[in-house]
């Protein structure tokens, strides 16, 4: 039988990195992975693809409407969807290639099945060609998570689909519905609004983004539909019908909207069935997370848990911190992850960028705050480039000036909120920020301006 230091479960971001990481620190490595392609949801049908379209539909719209005022003149331009669902999977396909690279070049086993734990020690695979038995001292559940639905609406695989059918739609719907204002519906719902779909978001709270600072999240919601894309707030949607390739979704107080096809993105679920958890007697919590200690050993010694299945922020860098983390503390005696300097980023025009304590946290928390605002159509690049909307929000402790929370909504926030990850991580004032010297003329120079702000002497603002 094959025996391994660690056999992990899950070839997602949360699996495939954990593996490389023991593999680095000279431990012998299986990856139990049942689609073809490694990777995970983030690969296969999540981050990669949606940021492929992202990043197309946005040149689409470009070139659109978008450069007459720069001196630009194109012809008409066309669609062609099926090429643009093809460079997608072109990306897909090769950066799955790349992970297959990484498993060889740190001699890492890869079993192509199913994986089910049917003793404390022991993983089988379902395979094409039957059962394999794998002998672990210690296994790791990196599983991920589904796409969940509500009661009344049935998920068809088609008109009625998750993010997972709304990376691959074969033409461009005249009207969507998305239900969920969270991070899959707003950016999914922005690649079809780009690609000329009528699209309307509904969701159940009276507020976009549930969880991201208030403010951003509110001018998030006016520039989305100064956009285009219309919302229905505390809206509850309490079923879907299909009629052929016609969709009813009813609200609750007996109205209902006609479409072509719905995006379900209502938050997603742990994957924890058919993993033999009952039978090895590992624990989850009433949502179905498996639940885990600081070490992520769940509650049988030797079985560790990491990423989305153990629920908290659903996120592709989440996950790899806390399987390199969870590998270092087994191997080596020591690793953690410092959830509080976890960014969080939304692909839209303008991206969100997010990391820290918002400011609802800090009121609910009791903890004193300043506050530096600054705005983009102050900032020289963004001006050049026409990035007139946005802004960065710094807040820090007011009595050390301690960085707490960054909240970024604008061009490429996605890249700048690294910067403040940074501060964060090595525990920075917003003065520190403040007296680093940034480039000019640059987007990252916002930042440097609102950490100024926060001490009252913004320069540009
Ligand atoms: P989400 O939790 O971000 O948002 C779900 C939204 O659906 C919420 O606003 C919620 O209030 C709403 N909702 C719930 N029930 C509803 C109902 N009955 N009617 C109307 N609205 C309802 O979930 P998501 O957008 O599905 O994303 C799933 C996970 O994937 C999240 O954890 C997200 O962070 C992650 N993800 C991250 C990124 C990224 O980092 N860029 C991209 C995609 C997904």
């Amino acid at each position: 039988m094959a025996e391994f230091d660690l056999v992990v479960i899950g070839g997602g971001p949360g699996g495939y990195v954990a593996a490389i990481r023991a593999a680095q620190l000279g431990k012998s490595v299986a990856v139990v992975e049942k689609e073809r392609l490694l990777g995970g949801t983030c690969l296969r049908v999540g981050c990669i693809p949606s940021k492929a379209l992202l990043e197309s539909s946005h040149l689409y719209e470009q070139a659109s409407h978008g450069f007459e005022d720069r001196g630009i003149k194109v012809g008409k331009t066309t669609l062609d969807l099926g090429a643009m669902m093809q460079h997608k999977d072109k990306v897909v396909q090769t950066l799955g290639g790349g992970i297959d690279g990484l498993m060889k070049k740190n001699k890492i086993t890869r079993f192509f099945g199913h994986g089910r734990i049917s003793e404390p020690n022991l993983v089988q695979v379902d395979t094409a060609e039957g059962t394999q038995d794998l002998k672990a001292a210690n296994i790791m559940i990196a599983t991920g998570s589904q796409p969940s639905t509500l009661p009344g609406v049935e998920l068809d695989g088609d008109r009625i689909g998750t993010s997972t059918e709304a990376i691959a739609f074969d033409d461009v719907p005249k009207h969507l519905v998305v239900i969920g204002a969270g991070v899959i519906g707003l950016e999914l719902g922005t690649v079809w609004r780009r690609l000329g779909t009528k699209v309307t978001v509904l969701e159940y709270l009276d507020r976009i983004l549930p969880g991201m600072d208030n403010e951003i999240a509110s001018e998030a919601l006016k520039i989305f539909q100064k956009q285009g894309l219309e919302f229905h707030l505390g809206t509850k949607v309490t079923g879907v019908k299909v009629a052929r390739k016609s969709c009813e979704v009813s609200i609750d107080g007996g109205n209902s909207i006609k479409c072509d096809r719905v995006l379900v993105a209502v938050g997603r679920k742990a994957n924890t069935e058919g993993l033999g958890l009952e039978s090895v007697g590992v624990a989850t919590d009433k949502r179905g997370f498996i639940t885990v200690d600081t070490h992520y050993q769940t509650s049988v010694p030797g079985i560790f848990a990491t990423g989305d299945v153990i629920g908290g922020a659903m996120l592709a860098h989440k996950a790899e911190e806390e399987g390199i983390a969870c590998v270092e503390q087994l191997f080596t005696g020591y690793g953690h992850v410092n959830y509080n300097a976890i960014p969080g980023v939304v692909y839209t025009e303008p991206e969100i960028g997010t990391v820290g304590a918002t400011e609802e946290q800090l009121k609910e928390r009791g903890i004193e705050y300043r506050k530096g605002v600054f705005p983009f159509i102050a900032n020289g690049r963004a001006r050049a480039g026409g990035h007139l909307d946005g802004k960065v929000k710094i807040l820090a402790d007011a009595s050390t000036d301690r960085v707490l929370g960054v909240h970024i909504i604008g061009a490429h926030a996605g890249e700048l909120i690294a910067e403040a990850a940074v501060a964060i991580e090595f525990g920075a004032s917003s003065e520190d920020i403040a007296r680093t010297c940034h480039a000019h003329p640059t987007l990252a120079e916002t930042i440097k301006e609102a950490a100024l702000a926060v001490d009252k002497r913004a320069i540009h603002f």
